[in-house]
């Protein structure tokens, strides 16, 4: 057998695992998690204990050290099936939290905190946004500034719209730590557990999808960080940011692309079995073209997304790709999910029906990680210059 047959088999062998996983964890479960507002902290020990986080982390830190591919069809499948909420917030967890730590943390850091993401034990969350400042992040407030005589640095601020922020036991801040030059030059990212004396936690912010990804505002009052809390450089976090956003933005798409096949997959089914005018509704010209659009928008993406994830996993994959593959598949997202809502009539407007979360969870797609607009500023920069 040659080496890519071998990998797509054992790829298919891991989906089935996490088809398995959710059949046994997640499915008689989702419902009053989205119910409550908060995926419970044991799914996170059991995701932990199926090998299920941080799958592509070295294993001398914990994880599996498998390849990427790995790593993004847990996110992958898990939105294919309609789980968005545990896909979303694992994703920040293992996908970009970790790697932040993996690519930018001291050894200390990767020592400490990647076998308890592992294993499920710590939770993490990254917290950049403010209610001030969200696409514009040169824009935040939140400020660490060194007192000199214990070399601490004190953290004021607040946070917004964060991810696991009910469930986080360690978040990375973004916080300015030189005030005198503009922030691209003088911003620094720090790791700071959720005991710290003086971090809060606010309450969970109610949304009009993703109900079980909690997600909270944070208060940084007078939070002490001694500089062995800083991941990267001091002053150049911005540029660890940079370095970060085109794996942030493609497992994004790839949320998008599992979405679409599962919003299609269901949809489909129904076509077939709904009838109307003495035949299922699969049997209706309009309705069998509409399919083929949605099912074409779908799979091109996923081709795209595919081809980014082959440079991301070789380290190439430039800022704009990235964002094309971002704004391409999140909108591709959006026109599917109405769509398929569409054609499950008043059934799709019922929230029993699965259609109808896929639709609302797909709404945030094109505004975190990077607004639709904000992806178009990029890529226009990069085809016509600043
Ligand atoms: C459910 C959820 C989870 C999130 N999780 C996290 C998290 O874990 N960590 C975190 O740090 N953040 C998180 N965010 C925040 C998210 O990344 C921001 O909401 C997003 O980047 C947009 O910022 P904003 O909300 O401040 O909107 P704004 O920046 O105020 O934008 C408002 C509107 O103006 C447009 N706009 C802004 N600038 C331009 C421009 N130059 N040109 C054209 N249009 C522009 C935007 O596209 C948007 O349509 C989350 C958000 C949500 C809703």
């Amino acid at each position: 057998m040659n080496q890519s047959l071998a990998i797509e088999e054992e790829i298919t062998l891991f989906k089935k695992t996490i088809e398995a996983f959710a059949k046994k964890e997640i499915e008689d479960n989702y419902s009053q998690w989205e119910i409550d507002g908060i995926l419970p902290r044991q799914l996170w020990e059991k995701l932990g204990n199926a090998g299920l986080l941080c799958v592509d982390i070295p294993e001398q830190y914990g994880g599996l050290g498998a390849p990427l591919h790995f790593a993004v069809n847990i996110v992958d499948e898990f939105s294919r099936l309609g789980y968005s909420s545990v896909s979303g917030n694992l994703a920040v967890h293992s996908n970009i939290v970790a790697h932040y730590i993996l690519n930018a943390g001291s050894e200390e850091q990767k020592a400490y905190y990647l076998p308890k993401m592992a294993a499920g034990d710590y939770i993490g969350a990254i917290a950049m946004t403010e209610p001030g400042a969200g696409s514009d992040l040169q824009g935040i407030k939140t400020t660490a500034i060194k007192n000199s005589a214990t070399g601490e640095y004190v953290i004021n601020g607040s946070k917004t719209f964060i991810s696991n922020g009910q469930n986080f036991d360690f978040v990375i801040v973004v916080a300015k730590t030189n005030l005198a030059v503009p922030a691209s030059k003088g911003t620094t990212l720090f790791i700071i557990d959720a005991d710290s004396k003086g971090l809060t936690k606010g309450k969970k912010l109610k949304k009009m999808g993703l109900h079980s990804a909690d997600t909270s505002e944070l208060f940084f009052e007078g939070v002490s960080a001694n500089p062995r809390q800083i991941v990267g450089e001091l002053d150049n976090g911005f540029i660890t940011l940079m370095h970060e956003l085109p794996r942030e933005r493609s497992i994004l798409a790839v949320a998008a692309c599992g979405a679409m096949e599962g919003a299609l997959e269901i949809t489909i089914k129904y076509l077939h079995e709904r009838e109307a005018f003495g035949k299922p509704l699969s049997q209706l010209q309009v309705i069998r073209h509409k399919i083929a659009e949605m099912t074409t928008e779908a799979k091109v993406n996923r081709a795209y997304v595919n081809q980014c994830l082959a440079l991301l996993e070789r380290n190439q994959l430039s800022t704009a790709d990235a964002s094309i593959a971002k704004l391409s598949s999140t909108e591709a997202q959006g026109r599917i999910a109405d769509g398929c809502l569409q054609l499950f009539g008043g059934y799709g407007y019922m929230e029993e029906y699965p259609i109808s979360r896929a639709f609302t969870d797909a709404r945030v797609q094109r505004i975190y990680g990077g607004t639709s607009e904000i992806m178009k500023e990029i890529i226009s920069k990069d085809v016509l210059g600043k």
